[in-house]
């Protein structure tokens, strides 16, 4: 048995037998053609072609029914490339006048594209050279005959381990087989991992280098989404205690359901209303929430409409994606934050707006490329507020660090209400418009940004990777993340206080609330708004209906005390155990 340790992405536990991606390079045979038999490669190149136009469709397919229509988007664009007639007339070229093997035309072609595209930016790995090598990939798999297991026809459950896992191979996952995955590379926010979380399957990433020493796949192996753990070839023992955990999770599930309504107001074991409301990144996920009891989305990630997009979204696009959250709501609040491009999120077509230094996160992202494509931030914000009289609409800005910068955010509202009045369309003015926080300089200054919002909502993952200068992405300083840390706790105190004495509503909106542990804590620093993921929402609703506010504000002036993340998340660990010490189950 091996065990490694990496990044928990997507909570759960799975057993099963291994499938593995590895990253290694298919074997092209050089070869060049001889003899009369140009037409019988163009037409394999042709039947490649045909196949992986079908494998894609019935990608496209699953991908919708599973999770919905905004998937299709990626596949779309790959569908697009496997039938660009000049990149086929390119690659029939070099087959028959250069006489070359279709594998070897078909790398040269794709690999130059790819080349040139990567060079416009000189920056982070295009999107569109990354359809690019999904695509060569496919072909080659064809033409090359590789026996391949098609993960999207699987029909058997397994687990999947892979040096990595493009979004669009994610989003094919069928989750009715494919049990759990694990990957040597990736961080925490990546859109791998927060597909991961949507389709609610068991994931851990950052593992690094390891399947070098694994066989041919079958072994048996453990993914624990909850400890970001695997463990290969488990004995007997860790087989069965995991066992037992699956168990214990999937009855804790069903009691859960049992348990509570869904129209249930949640409240502390002493009657303290908490509001649970949900995290979501497409439009269908508000469903998920509401089954569940969410009153609300606490925070929509509208940026994910650009996942595999290749052209910028029309107004009426972003409209009918906030129109159906705010009526599948209806009266309860949908709070849509605004674009966060940037980092790890740029859109192919948006190349032009983003530097190619180093340090994405440090660089133009979020607010700041809204404020600076003026354009691109209008049609959104006219698309917010018409939908806002679908429904219970509010409005954020995310990154928010200056005073300055919130102020031209608002203006920008106020200019999109003046041209959507002359033009005489139906909208709402008047929707509470509030900000995240989650950059020190905002939590720091939250007293003079609480009299210039509407609510605040602190996103914990930025505030910590911010206030630790640790990057949220990046494995190798994993462990340097970390929201237990003191200065996290105190950062969230002064954003609290602010938001009480300014009576303005605060929400924790990163994925610190979706994490039981931290519950009680933030509860007993104040917080009375969650907003989770919706795998999460039950559990935490569970987890609040057993505290008194007496216990939880005991537990964060312990927690104050202490000085290190390490016995804070000891002890947070501990109180959460004999919280559930009398549950039934
Ligand atoms: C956060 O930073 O905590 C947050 C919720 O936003 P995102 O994860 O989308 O950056
Ligand atoms: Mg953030």
């Amino acid at each position: 048995m091996f065990v490694k340790q990496g990044i928990a992405v997507s909570p759960g536990v799975a057993i099963g037998p291994a499938i593995l991606i590895g990253k290694n390079e298919l074997q092209i045979p050089h070869r060049y053609l001889t003899g009369d038999v140009v037409d019988f490669e163009i037409s394999r190149l042709h039947g490649a072609l045909q196949h992986v136009c079908e494998e894609i469709e019935e990608q496209e397919k699953l991908a919708t029914e599973q999770l919905g229509a905004q998937y299709a988007a990626i596949f779309g664009a790959h569908l697009m490339l496997a039938r660009d007639r000049k990149l086929i007339q390119e690659i029939e070229e070099l087959i028959r006048k250069r006489r070359f093997a279709p594998e070897q035309a078909v790398q040269m072609v794709l690999r130059k594209r790819a080349s040139q595209l990567r060079s416009l930016t000189n920056a982070y790995i295009s999107e569109r050279s990354l359809d690019l090598e999904d695509l060569e990939k496919r072909l080659m798999r064809h033409l090359l005959g590789e026996p391949h297991q098609e993960l999207s026809n699987l029909k058997s459950e397994a687990i999947i381990l892979a040096h990595n896992l493009t979004p669009s191979e994610t989003a094919a996952l069928d989750k009715k087989f494919i049990k759990a995955f694990a990957t040597e590379v990736g961080g925490p926010t990546s859109h791998t991992a927060i597909l991961a979380g949507a389709l609610e399957i068991p994931a851990v990433v950052g593992l690094g280098h390891f399947l070098s020493e694994l066989g041919g796949g079958g072994e048996t192996v453990i993914i624990d989404g909850n400890e970001g753990l695997i463990y290969v070839d488990p004995d007997e023992a860790t087989i069965g205690r995991y066992r037992a955990i699956e168990q214990e999770a999937k009855s804790r599930a069903s009691l859960l359901i049992s348990r509570q309504s869904v129209d249930d107001i949640c409240t502390t074991a002493d009657g303290a209303r908490i509001i649970v409301l949900g995290n979501i990144e497409f439009p269908e996920e508000a469903e998920h929430c509401q089954e569940r009891g969410a009153e609300g989305v606490g925070l929509y990630r509208t940026e994910f409409l650009y996942l595999g997009h290749q052209k910028e979204r029309t107004e009426d696009e972003h409209f009918q994606a906030y129109k159906h959250v705010a009526r599948t709501f209806g009266d309860s609040p949908v709070v849509i934050r605004t674009l966060d491009l940037g980092a790890d999120k740029i859109p192919g077509t948006m190349k032009e707006y983003f530097s190619d230094f180093a340090n994405p996160e440090l660089g133009l992202r979020s607010i700041r490329v809204s404020l600076a494509n003026k354009k691109l931030f209008k049609t959104q914000l006219r698309a917010v507020m018409r939908a806002a009289v679908e429904g219970n609409i509010w409005l954020m800005f995310p990154l928010v660090s200056s005073l300055l910068e919130l102020r031209q955010a608002k203006m920008m509202v106020q200019d999109v209400c003046e041209d959507l009045e002359e033009e005489n369309i139906y909208f709402r003015r008047k929707i509470p418009i509030g900000m995240m926080v989650e950059v020190p300089s905002a939590a720091i200054l939250a007293d003079e940004f609480a009299r210039e919002v509407d609510f605040f909502s602190i996103g914990t993952n930025d505030l910590i990777q911010y206030t630790l200068a640790a990057d949220r992405s990046d494995p190798a300083v994993a462990r340097y993340y970390n929201a237990a840390d003191p200065a996290i706790l105190r950062l969230i105190e002064m954003v609290v206080k602010a938001g009480d004495e300014h009576k303005i509503p605060v929400t924790v909106c990163g994925q610190m609330c979706s994490d039981p542990k931290f519950v009680p804590l933030l509860m007993g620093a104040g917080v009375r708004r969650l907003s989770v993921t919706p795998p999460a929402v039950l559990e935490i609703r569970d987890l609040i209906g057993r505290v008194t506010m007496t216990q939880v504000r005991e537990i964060a002036s312990r927690a104050r005390l202490m000085e290190s993340a390490r016995d804070i998340e000891a002890y947070l660990r501990g109180e959460l155990r004999k919280i559930y010490q009398d549950a039934d189950y």
